[in-house]
């Protein structure tokens, strides 16, 4: 029996209500489709950005970046070495500062702290080689522009002999960047999964780097190291040591840490729960 029989008084054929129940369907369906972009509609990342201008303290130039806009993100989980994440963006892709007139770059919280006899070794080994570059017209930086500006920071923080802990954070976020770009890949596109896998290689470099340089700078800095206290750095390398699979490092660590008398809860708890995946590790 046809849902519509009985329309046939009102002029209705079976045949067509048939082809009303087709276009319905069908109305529907399209529907569902124009839905479904809105429901996962993705603010564009230009959005969460403010233009700065900034002056260069090597070549005494003026230049515009690109900054995040504070209060307009939100903050989700970090990843359990505390890599900063957010909603709809990475931050971390804004947070160094590179001069397109000189080369000059470094992490956005250092870029002014530079002593005139650093700005000498810069204008020396890296402006006298640098091509100067366009300012970017792009509304945001894609993971390799980002990845280009914290290289070029690297290397100008190798040329001013700035302090270890400097080396070793722009390390850190570009390990952390290059795990960001990572995720964006697919596994399941032959080329991606390529791209992903030497993501992750070059992270590792970057990760040990890292890691070499913030056992050297608690030796020789003081606290606050890159903006961390005593605490967050020794949980930061006890996270460094246990993916280094060096577990009396990390455990020595931890063991300060949850020690403590002024680590906050939430740091102590995150401690546990790596104190307990290292026993696991060691029972193995
Ligand atoms: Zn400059």
């Amino acid at each position: 029996m046809s849902l519509f029989s009985g329309l046939e008084k009102f002029g209705f054929k079976p045949e067509d209500s048939k082809e009303i129940l087709k276009s319905e369907k069908k109305e529907e369906h399209k529907e569902e489709q124009k839905k479904e972009p809105v429901k996962k509609e993705i603010p564009p990342e230009k959005d969460f950005l403010l233009p700065k201008t900034v002056h260069c303290k090597v070549c005494e130039k003026d230049f515009r970046t690109k900054v995040v806009k504070s209060g307009k993100t939100r903050r989700l989980q970090p990843d359990r070495d505390l890599r900063p994440r957010f909603q709809y963006i990475d931050t971390l892709k804004y947070d160094v500062f590179s001069c397109p007139h000189c080369g000059y770059s470094a992490l956005a919280r250092d870029f002014d702290n530079i002593i005139p006899a650093r700005t000498k070794l810069i204008r020396e080994q890296i402006s006298s080689k640098f091509t100067p570059q366009e300012e970017p017209e792009a509304d945001f930086y894609t993971y390799d522009m980002a990845i280009a500006r914290y290289k070029l920071a690297l290397l100008n923080t190798t040329v001013k002999k700035g302090k270890e802990s400097e080396k070793a954070y722009t390390c850190l976020k570009l390990a952390w960047i290059l795990r960001g770009k990572a995720d964006t890949l697919s596994e399941d596109i032959p080329e991606e999964k390529e791209a992903k896998k030497k993501c992750q290689e070059e992270e590792e470099v970057f990760y040990q780097q890292a890691y070499e340089g913030f056992n050297k700078a608690i030796s020789e800095e003081m606290y606050p190291i890159c903006g961390m206290d005593e605490n967050t750095m020794d949980y930061l390398l006890a996270c460094m040591s246990y993916h280094f699979e060096k577990y009396e490092m990390a455990s020595k660590c931890l063991a300060r840490v949850l020690t403590s008398s002024n680590a906050s809860r939430r740091l102590k708890d995150m401690a546990l729960e790596l104190k307990e995946d290292i026993v696991a590790q060691l029972k193995h």
